[in-house]
């Protein structure tokens, strides 16, 4: 018996072997691995077979965890039933590991902001996620999807966008493309800023994606000045500078550090 396909769960099954296998290649490997979201196995066949890999899987839907414990040798002990987006990851992972998955795309961003929150031990992620994300993640500024997510992983990560995946190769087909995307750690340490400010100014500033940064930072720049002490001329001769003028799909990481320091 195979796993009814259930919308809720973001469940499209990869039909393509020649995709699977071209997915589970484009891990680099030699650390622990988890695979979110395994469904009938498709990719954990291929990960099963790659010997400089010890697999761990997080699967939420029962049916799929009781396909996989029939199908599949050695599932005992590896694969966990439960929300991905629940798990302590430092308890199975003492140390770094990497992630790999067909992520299910209505929690594909949740998914990346967990990786943020882990950044120091997940060196690698390789995971297909909607063509659409896929390329905002990727993609610099001056995109047009350009975005909180981008701006937030590319300060920490490399990312590539591999290639792309018809929808042809799933079943049930869904409506959009979807393309594979690989994360790889950059060397960063620290960003040159206070990092929970950077995101809070990140966040802010795309809350107008297309307009100035001016107003929606306006905020962060009153409660400066209050920690300063300034008059509202002083406030007002900060916010005319050049940068509050631009929009914030055309700042780089670099340049939203440099605007965190200036609202620090
Ligand atoms: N890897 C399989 C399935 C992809 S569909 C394939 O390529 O064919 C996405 C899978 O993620 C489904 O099996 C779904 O049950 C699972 N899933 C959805 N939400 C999840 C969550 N929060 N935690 C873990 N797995 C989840």
């Amino acid at each position: 018996m195979e796993v009814r396909a259930k919308k809720a769960l973001g469940q499209h099954f990869l039909t393509d072997q020649k995709v699977a296998r071209a997915i589970v290649d484009a891990l680099h490997g030699g650390l622990p691995v988890l695979e979110v979201g395994p469904g009938m196995g498709v990719l954990t066949q291929y990960l099963l077979e790659r010997e400089d890999i010890d697999l761990r899987l997080i699967e939420i839907d029962s049916e799929s965890v009781e396909y996989l414990l029939t199908h599949f040798a050695g599932m005992q002990g590896r694969l966990m039933e439960g929300d991905f987006l629940q798990l302590k990851l430092e308890k199975i992972f003492p140390e770094r590991f990497a992630i790999i998955g067909n992520f299910p795309y209505n929690i594909s961003s949740q998914i990346f902001f967990k990786v943020l929150d882990y950044k120091d031990r997940i060196p690698e992620v390789v995971g297909m996620v909607q063509k659409e994300v896929a390329e905002r993640l990727a993609e610099g500024p001056g995109s047009k999807t350009y975005g909180i997510l981008s701006v937030l992983l590319q300060a920490w990560y490399d990312i590539e966008y591999l290639f792309t995946v018809g929808s042809g190769c799933f079943a049930p087909p869904p409506k959009v493309e979807s393309a594979v995307i690989r994360l790889t750690r950059n060397s960063r340490t620290s960003l040159g800023c206070d990092e929970a400010l950077f995101k809070t100014v990140v966040k802010t500033a795309f809350g107008q994606r297309r307009k100035m940064m001016r107003n929606p930072l306006k905020p962060l720049a009153r409660a400066k000045a209050e920690r300063c002490g300034w008059s509202e001329e002083q406030l007002q001769a900060f916010l005319a500078q050049e940068v509050f003028s631009l929009r914030p799909e055309k700042l780089s990481v670099e340049d939203f550090v440099a605007l965190t320091n200036l609202l620090a």
